[in-house]
């Protein structure tokens, strides 16, 4: 059994799919890689978006609500998706969110990297962290965003909590994570892998209220296994553990197990087999409405009720 890695994906609520598509794959130079269905609800789009074959650490995905109130923050959720660029970037970048019109905050310095922060269209905290660690990606080169300024998948992702403790001992006993440094409230946490989505943030808010759910608030955050195997020996360590995890959820990408650490944070835990050109060709990931063989029957009023999506660059109108 291998420490977990990192984290495998990050996935949020927002309220206009079209909005939703122009930012992340147009603006941030993430590729759209799957346009599928909530699984739990079929009326509503899943979107993924990622490097170019949408590799575990770099996947942001999306279910976007369009009657959906704007979630409040607070504690019990991750609060904030940070991804790494390399130092020389960031002219780039504040370049690019000016002429989006996407306003920045203060450059600030967090365990000596440069953060800086933004929200997405529905309000999601997040940050671009500067760093010349190692992060590994399979860039997709038909985007905006050159090689040089690329996004390098995710560099760590903040909960907000009442306490560290709790959650720290999920991190350090059942899951690997090693305590990498501490300022102030923030403690920090790395998963086992050299590469991208190595760190967990705990910032800590005593006495603080929770969040309510909405758009731009994240849903959870999913950690890596290997396969499904591994998945199983996580499943029992964390039960031991007294977690209440839920069983095995085929996410047809991937295979999931769910619970809540202690502060109320939802966490998952994903296989990083098979991978999203298991229904899709890599060069055509994103372009087809692909759904899982138990809708498969229900395509076309599952197709007629999702809201038209233009791609941002090629010449279609999802779902098709
Ligand atoms: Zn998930």
């Amino acid at each position: 059994m291998q420490p977990i890695q990192g984290i495998h994906h990050i996935t949020a609520f927002a309220k206009n799919p079209q909005t939703n598509v122009d930012f992340y794959h147009k603006v941030l130079g993430q590729r759209l890689v799957k346009t599928t269905v909530n699984f739990d609800d079929p009326s509503t789009y899943h979107l993924y978006y990622g490097d170019n074959t949408g590799s575990p650490g770099t996947i942001m995905t999306f279910f976007p609500w369009p009657n959906a109130a704007r979630g409040v923050r607070g504690n019990g959720e991750t609060a904030a998706v940070a991804y790494t660029i390399r130092p020389n970037a960031l002219p780039f970048w504040r370049a690019r969110l000016a002429s989006f019109a996407v306003s920045v905050g203060e450059l600030q310095t967090r365990f000596g990297q440069s953060v800086l922060p933004f929200h997405d269209p529905d309000g999601m905290p997040l940050e671009l962290i500067t760093s010349d660690e190692p992060a590994t990606i399979d860039f997709w080169d038909a985007g905006d965003v050159p090689r040089e300024q690329a996004i390098l998948g995710f560099h760590s992702a903040t909960l907000w909590v009442e306490s560290a403790d709790a959650t720290a001992r999920v991190l350090q006993d059942s899951m690997d994570y090693k305590k990498v440094g501490q300022e102030g409230h923030r403690h920090r946490y790395a998963g086992a892998s050299n590469d991208i989505g190595l760190y967990v943030d705990l910032l800590e808010r005593p006495g603080e209220s929770r969040g309510r759910m909405g758009a731009g608030s994240i849903h959870h955050i999913a950690f890596r296994t290997v396969d499904d195997s591994e998945q199983q020996a996580y499943l029992t360590r964390l039960r031991e553990a007294g977690l209440s995890v839920t069983p095995v959820q085929d996410r047809q990408y991937f295979h999931s197990i769910y619970f809540r650490e202690p502060n109320g944070v939802l966490f998952e835990v994903a296989t990083d087999a098979p991978g999203f050109a298991y229904d899709e060709p890599v060069d055509e990931l994103g372009t087809h409405l692909k759904l899982p063989d138990w809708y498969e029957k229900h395509r076309a009023s599952i197709k007629n009720a999702l809201p038209k999506i233009k791609h941002p660059d090629l010449d279609i109108t999802l779902p098709r």
